[in-house]
Parts: C-alpha cells; sequence; structure tokens
C-alpha cells in the first residue's frame, strides 16, 4: 500500500505528551516500514493552528486525495488528533476521504471511537456530496437512464392529472412511480384535449374558460395559454414516459434530437388515447400552434420594430418584456409599449401592469449602452478588460497546471534523493521498487502536465476574437449613432453585446448586462448600472 505522512504540532505543544516533528515522522516510517507499507510523500505542517483551513500542507493533501488518480491509499498519522483537532472538520474530511477510498490510520491508536453522531453526520455528507460531486454526475445520470427506462420517476412534480407513489424495491431502497389522480383533475385533462381537438378552441379560450369555472390549476393558480398549451404537448397522457428531451445546455429551450430521448411506453395510466393524443398534435401543426417536433416558441414577427426583444425583462417578476402596439384605427393609437409578458399571459395578480413607452426605453439604453461602449474603446482598454477577464476565468486551470508542477519536481526530488542513498550505501533494499513505483507515476505526471499544457495553450485568446470584437463594437457605436436605426440590426448586435436590461422603476436604475462574445465563447461580462433618466 501507497501512503503519504502528515504531521504537525499544535499551537499549545504540550511537550511532554506530544511527540515533535522528527520524532512523529520517525514513528510513522517505522509503523510503515513494519507494515510493509510505501511512504510515497510526507506533508510536514510548520504553521500552528488548530483551524485545517489554516493549514497549507493538509489542504494540498487533501486536494491529492480527491484526484481520481491520487498516487496513495492512505494518510498515517501519529495520532488521531494530528489529522483534524475539531471533531467536526475531522468527520467531515473522513468521510470526504472515505468517499475517494482514501483512509486515515494512527499509529498509536488502533482504531478510531465513532460515536453514532458521526456515523450519522458521515451518512449525511455522503448524500451531500453525491449531489455535488462533479465526478458523480455522470454516474448519477447513468441511474437515472435507467429509472427512466422502467418507468421510474427521477423526481419533479408530475403533470397535472398523476400523482407521485412510492414503491417499496426490497428492504431500503423506494422508487418514485406516477399513479392517477383525482377524479375531477382527469376529467379535466380530457375535457381540454377534447376542446382543443374537435371543439376548435385554443389555448387561451381553454384556460379562460376553465378559470372562469374557478378551477384551480396544480399549483392552485390560474390557468394560461402555455399551460394549457403544456398539457397538449405532454407525452405523459398517453402513458409514455419521455426523459432526456430538454436540452439542458440550453436551459431547456431546445429540445434534443428525438433519437437521443429515453421513451418508455406503458410507464403509467394513460389518461387520454393514442388517437386522441395525436388529432391534436396534427390540429396544433395545421394552426402553427408551436411545439411539437422542434419545440419552436411563438414565433416573434420577423419584422418587429422592437428591438429589446429578448434581452429585457421585468423589474417585478422577471418576465421578459413582449413589443405592443396599440390599434391605429383608434383615436391616438399607433403607440407602441414594451409590456410585461408576464402580466399578459397571466393577469394582474401575476404581476401588477408594467408597461414602458417603446421610444422612451429604446432611448434610455441606447444612451447608456453608447456610452459605455465608447468608455470601453477610448484607449483600446477593451483590450486590457478582455485580457483581464479571460485570466480570471481560467485561474483554475492555472492553477491546477502549477499543482502538477509542484508534485512533479516532488517526485523527481525523491527519486533523486534515494538514487544517492543508494549510491552511498545508506538506502534500504526496497528503495528500488519504490524509485521504479515513483518514475512510473512521474510519467503519468508528465503525461497529464503536457495535455494541460496544451489545454491551456488552447485557451489562449485569439488575436483575432479581440479584432472581431473591436469591430463589432465600432459597428455598433455607428448603428446607435444612426437618425433611424434599423430595428433588426439593433437587434442582432444587443443580442452579442448584451444579455439582459432591467430597469428598477422606483430607484430609476437601469441595469444592463453586458456579455461579449466571440462565437459561443464569453470574452468579457460587465453589468453597468445607471440613473436611467435622461439629461433634459
Ligand atoms: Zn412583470
Amino acid at each position: 500500500m501507497k501512503v503519504v505522512a502528515y504531521v504537525r504540532v499544535s499551537s499549545e505543544r504540550q511537550a511532554e505528551k506530544e511527540l515533535s516533528i522528527p520524532a512523529q515522522l520517525k514513528a510513522i516510517q517505522q509503523y510503515c516500514q513494519e507494515k510493509g507499507w510505501i511512504i510515497v510523500g510526507e506533508y510536514i505542517e510548520k504553521a500552528k493552528s488548530a483551524k485545517t483551513d489554516n493549514r497549507p500542507e493538509f489542504q494540498k493533501m487533501i486536494a491529492l486525495a480527491k484526484r481520481p488518480n491520487r498516487p496513495f491509499d492512505a494518510i498515517v498519522v501519529h495520532k488521531f488528533d494530528r489529522f483534524s483537532r475539531k471533531r467536526d472538520d475531522h468527520v467531515i474530511y473522513k468521510a470526504l476521504l472515505n468517499k475517494c477510498g482514501v483512509k486515515v490510520i494512527s499509529v498509536i491508536e488502533q482504531t478510531e471511537a465513532e460515536t453514532p453522531q458521526d456515523l450519522l453526520l458521515e451518512g449525511m455528507l455522503e448524500v451531500i456530496s453525491e449531489f455535488y460531486n462533479a465526478n458523480l454526475a455522470s454516474e448519477v445520470k447513468k441511474g437515472m437512464t435507467q429509472n427512466a427506462k422502467q418507468g421510474y420517476n427521477n423526481g419533479g412534480t408530475p403533470p397535472y392529472g398523476y400523482r407521485t407513489e412510492h414503491i417499496a424495491l426490497g428492504a431500503s431502497k423506494t422508487k418514485a412511480v406516477w399513479v392517477l389522480g383525482p377524479r375531477e383533475e382527469i376529467d379535466i385533462v380530457r375535457w381540454i384535449f377534447h376542446q382543443y381537438a374537435y371543439e376548435g378552441s385554443g389555448y387561451k379560450k381553454i384556460a379562460n374558460t376553465l378559470n372562469e369555472k374557478g378551477v384551480p390549476t396544480q399549483k392552485g393558480g390560474k390557468w394560461s395559454a402555455s399551460t394549457i398549451r403544456a398539457i397538449i404537448f405532454n407525452e405523459s397522457y398517453i402513458g409514455r414516459k419521455v426523459w432526456n428531451k430538454q436540452d439542458y445546455q440550453t436551459k431547456g429551450k431546445k429540445w434534443k434530437d428525438r433519437s437521443e430521448w429515453i421513451v418508455t411506453e406503458n410507464a403509467h395510466p394513460a389518461i387520454i388515447t393514442e388517437e386522441l393524443f395525436n388529432l391534436c398534435q396534427k390540429r396544433a401543426k395545421e394552426r402553427n400552434n408551436g411545439g411539437g417536433e422542434t419545440h419552436k416558441p411563438f414565433q416573434t414577427k420577423p419584422n418587429s420594430p422592437f428591438w429589446l426583444r429578448g434581452i429585457f425583462y421585468c423589474d417585478k417578476c422577471n418576465s421578459r418584456m413582449v413589443g405592443h402596439s396599440t390599434s391605429t384605427t383608434r383615436k391616438y393609437g399607433g403607440q407602441k409599449y414594451y409590456i410585461c409578458g408576464g402580466y399578459m399571459r397571466k393577469g394582474k395578480d401575476f404581476c401588477p401592469y408594467v408597461g414602458w413607452r417603446k421610444e422612451q426605453i429604446e432611448k434610455i439604453v441606447a444612451n447608456k449602452l453608447r456610452s459605455a461602449l465608447l468608455r470601453l474603446t477610448f484607449d483600446d482598454q477593451i483590450v486590457g478588460e478582455i485580457h483581464q477577464y479571460h485570466r480570471d476565468s481560467n485561474k483554475h486551470v492555472v492553477a491546477s497546471i502549477t499543482g502538477l508542477e509542484t508534485e512533479i519536481g516532488f517526485l523527481k526530488k525523491r527519486i533523486e534523493q534515494m538514487r544517492q542513498e543508494l549510491q552511498t550505501g545508506g538506502g534500504k533494499a526496497y528503495y528500488e521498487d519504490v524509485i521504479t513505483e515513483m518514475q512510473a507515476e512521474l510519467k503519468e505526471k508528465e503525461a497529464e502536465y503536457a495535455h494541460k499544457k496544451n489545454l491551456y495553450q488552447e485557451l489562449i485568446l485569439p488575436e483575432t476574437a479581440i479584432d472581431s470584437i473591436k469591430h463589432d463594437i465600432r459597428n455598433l457605436i455607428n448603428l446607435l449613432n444612426e437618425e433611424v436605426p434599423n430595428p433588426q440590426l439593433l437587434n442582432e448586435y444587443f443580442g452579442k453585446f448584451v444579455s439582459s436590461v432591467i430597469i428598477q422603476r422606483e430607484t430609476k436604475m437601469v441595469q444592463i448586462t453586458m456579455n461579449l462574445k466571440y462565437g459561443e465563447q464569453v470574452l468579457y461580462q460587465k453589468m453597468i448600472v445607471a440613473d436611467w433618466e435622461l439629461a433634459k
């Protein structure tokens, strides 16, 4: 077994009870030799802090232990309290190391007493780390895929008309399945599909009727066109379980290719027939009503004059603001507004009516962004800003390269030392084996290092990216300077530069999140917060 030694002295060292660093080391070395273990590293804490986060060597060791290709199987200490003084810390680190398969062994205490509380805490930590450990993510997904194939649920709220039931699988395992909900809900679902298929009712009309009748939604709220639409397109209602449909990289905005979906028929009881479902899909296509295979959202008019569409959000409820023109036939008609989408879809109860005059708001946003862009182009400030942002966002890669450099250095030094000891006759018989092992490890590390370095090269900003951004900024400034800018072009450029615009009514602040992109790569991000009132 390969181990590392960890030694430290405490701040309030009690000479009679505590061994010095060399004495601790010696005890560990002897112990390991007896057991036939190989010490591949020594972490000697010079700092005398009891707090584990103030101990750099400890942190280094833990970081290395967490790596999948860690070079040791156990940490050997003289006494357990060397490892961590605080009970909580101790349990946390031990659980974490356990998870990675690393043991903590004490030279003088054979086994460690564990209180029931410790065991409980460890168990909880295991569950928590399972959620957070990135290494486990793919394993978890595998399990979820398996669940979906067997018709089990992966959590989440079941659709309207269904409930979740937990069924026992063996002694301690349960799985969630969907079962039919109350009779009234089932009837409502059937009624909705019938209205859509045979009565020619649209989403909005169906929602209104339900609201008038006082039928609550699943969450007890009001029905909207989009909740009805979601029902019409939900294959769950014919007993089909579809998982892995949404592309979470696009935050669920896009659907994955159907070939990637995991579909299980008869996963739970159906509420409507497949014929009725298919008829509704056909109707939706005829009416160009969204949904279906491509999951197209309601289409915005291609020649919309509202160029802030898609990036302008309501400060009350965070819905997207949508363009709205009053009828030109009415007196004082032809006005254009941005109105809260939440208000439009779900009404006043959801969001108090919030609208902005189009011209006013566009002028404010254009002015603020123009001055921010001008500032950035002044003296080529943007180049420095982009480089800084790039450095900050790639810190972790740089850190892992530096970590590897340290490890390689350590291995090289250790090999050299042992060789010298062998030459001068001071070495032990097993040194040759250790050297061979360490050399193999060194080779691995060096390969990893070369790979990381390569990765880093790829991360280096191409000059063309910066040139292209500078070019785009100039174009956008010119566009903003035009008397009557082209809304399509403006919308396109804004999409490239700005991820969100929010206007706080009470504080009269405009908040613009700049997000400069080159292809998919984010080159620079910054939030501009400014007073929205225009200088008179
Ligand atoms: Zn709103």
